[in-house]
């Protein structure tokens, strides 16, 4: 199908992520493990503008490190724009232009919202008008962290993290993030948690049979609660983490020290949410942390997913 162009340009939004929960199984016989996550959506943002092209192509921009995204077919943005067009039969390009601030390899799934806001600028700007299951269905197939990045709010993923059910959040709870200029890798991240957990000792722990999110994490994400989640938050992969940048421990540390609720890595790391009871002490944390020489950013959660804003 060839269509005419019915906007010039259209502007699309998506959330990146944190992790307020995390629990990862043993790695199956695909190599890939078998997870159980509560997902926040937070309020850093990816932002697409997609333009009518004969061809696929994509400029990033951002106020974070960019250098390390892929401006080739390999961008997640560029294969969610190509998988939609030869889903609905289009038969020409789109320029993306991708701004981005949530951290690259962080754990934050930046690169998933940048996924998830460019099917919903694509499916705009050609009119595909495909319904939220369909654009669902698509971005699973980009990558386990795409069908949140549309969701957005509060949800649970299990399997991959891709099955998604909404989960109630009242109010909204505030974080201090830290973002680091050099992301990890989640193959790496995932591999040195294995070797961990291969070895001897009564202290190191198991992979769990099934993952699952404890009831409490839900409770108090239902309540609003955030003291409930600091106690009943936690991230497996943290363990992992921090063997491969010790240098996270301190800042773990220092967060605490000055009044976080709880610190939790998200996701793969090397990004860290801290917990906070209030914006004004969330305002505190950021201003001590960012004194002490830290990229902190005061964000708030639970916000909405990829979504069309006017131009
Ligand atoms: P993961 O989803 O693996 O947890 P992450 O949230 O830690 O990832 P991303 O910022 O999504 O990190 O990037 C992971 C890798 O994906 C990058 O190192 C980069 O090579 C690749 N990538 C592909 N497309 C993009 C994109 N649009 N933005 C950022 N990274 C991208």
């Amino acid at each position: 199908m060839t269509q005419a162009y019915i906007t010039e340009r259209v502007h699309a939004r998506a959330p990146g992520k944190i992790n307020v929960f995390f629990q990862v199984g043993a790695p199956g016989a695909d190599g890939y493990h078998e997870v159980a996550s509560a997902y926040q959506a937070v309020s850093l943002y990816e932002d697409v503008w997609a333009t009518p092209s004969d061809e696929f192509t994509i400029e990033v921009t951002g106020t974070v490190q960019c250098s390390d995204v892929p401006l080739d077919e390999n961008n997640l943005a560029v294969r969610a724009a190509r998988l939609l067009a030869s889903e609905i039969g289009y038969d020409a390009g789109v320029h993306l232009h991708v701004h981005k601030a949530v951290p690259v390899a962080g754990g934050m799934g930046g690169g998933s919202a940048d996924a998830a806001a460019a099917l919903v600028a694509c499916d705009a700007l050609w009119g595909a008008g495909l319904g939220t299951a369909e654009l669902q269905r698509l971005g699973a197939r980009l990558g386990a962290d795409v069908p949140f990045a549309l969701m957005g709010g509060t949800a649970v993923g299990t399997g991959r993290g891709d099955q998604l059910s909404p989960a109630l959040a009242r109010g909204r709870f505030e974080w201090v993030l830290v973002v680091s200029d050099e992301g990890m890798s989640t193959p790496v991240v995932y591999a040195e948690l294995d070797e961990y957990r291969s070895g001897t000792g009564i202290y190191v722990p198991r992979a769990p049979a099934r993952p699952a999110v404890y009831p409490m994490v839900l409770q108090a994400l239902r309540q609003g609660d955030a003291q409930a989640l600091a106690s009943a938050s936690d991230n497996d992969l943290t363990p992992a983490v921090l063997r491969l940048r010790p240098t996270l421990d301190d800042l773990i540390n220092l967060g605490l020290q000055e009044g976080a609720l709880a610190a939790l890595v998200s996701g793969s790391g090397p990004t860290l949410a801290f917990l906070i009871e209030n914006e004004q002490a969330a305002l505190e944390l950021q201003v001590a942390l960012s004194a002490a020489g830290h990229n902190a950013l005061h964000v708030h959660g639970p916000v909405p997913g990829a979504r069309v804003l006017p131009d």
